[in-house]
């Protein structure tokens, strides 16, 4: 089981997002394993305990601050490990991976990850995917949600669960997004349950940029 941070000065550092708004989690825990996720989530459900999951805290909305206290998961602490495999051009993300770096491991793979949230530099992949993030690229390609393939998470009862993309065209219209499963998770704030893991469809490098 992963400890419950009590400390008032660690607390103090998990009270705000670069929003304006303010709330103290009543302890913080920094999972290192899925199954710590798992006892976290399940242990709160049964006392009916608050769990917020937050990433890199960069949400202008203060959707990564505890305003109803709570118990704080930092999912950065579950690690940043990324792999890309060539041949699905697909990359698969640990969610506490920064997008930036994401955009270069693709690259130096040859492949593109057109997904580009001003904070990139900062921001994780559990809370892009979580917010359905997008940025200049999105007016061709889309937001987050035109990219992801695959999802692990744990839900709010504390059980892993894992969703695939049956290969519908991402952006299909009507009965057929319904049943994209990954897409209902996508943008969900943390609210369907807590990202432990993305696999994005990746496209190749293209062979001129401009800017
Ligand atoms: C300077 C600046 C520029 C920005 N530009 C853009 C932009 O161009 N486009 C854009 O879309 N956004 C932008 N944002 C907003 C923000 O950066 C994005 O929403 C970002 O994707 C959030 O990622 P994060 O890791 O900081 O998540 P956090 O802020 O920590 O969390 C955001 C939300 O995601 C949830 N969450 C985080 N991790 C997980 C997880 N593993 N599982 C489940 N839920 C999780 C949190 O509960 C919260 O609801 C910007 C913010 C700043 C400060």
């Amino acid at each position: 089981m992963s400890t419950v941070i009590r400390d008032p000065e660690v607390l103090s550092r998990y009270e705000r997002d670069v929003s304006v708004v303010q709330g103290r989690p009543d302890g913080v825990v920094r999972p290192t394993e899925v199954d710590q996720v798992e006892q976290i989530v399940g242990l709160c459900a049964k006392e009916g305990t608050p769990v917020l999951a937050v990433g890199a805290r960069t949400s202008t909305t203060g959707a990564s601050v505890a305003t109803d206290g709570g118990v704080v998961v930092d999912m950065t602490a579950l690690g940043t490990d990324a792999q890309v495999d060539p041949q699905t051009a697909t990359l698969r993300a640990q969610p506490g991976a920064v997008l930036a770096d994401l955009h270069l491991l693709a690259r130096q793979h040859g492949f593109d990850m057109p997904v580009d949230p001003t904070s990139s530099p900062d921001c994780t992949i559990g809370g892009a995917v979580a917010t359905n993030a997008s940025g200049p690229s999105s007016f061709r390609h889309g937001a987050i949600a035109d990219w992801v393939v695959g999802l692990e998470f744990v839900d709010g009862l504390g059980q892993r669960r894992r969703l695939r993309s049956p290969g519908v065209p991402k952006r299909a219209m009507g009965p057929a997004a319904l049943q994209d499963a990954p897409r209902w998770f996508v943008g969900s704030e943390g609210t369907l349950g807590m990202l432990t893991e993305a696999t994005l469809r990746l496209r190749p490098s293209p062979k001129s940029m401009i800017g």
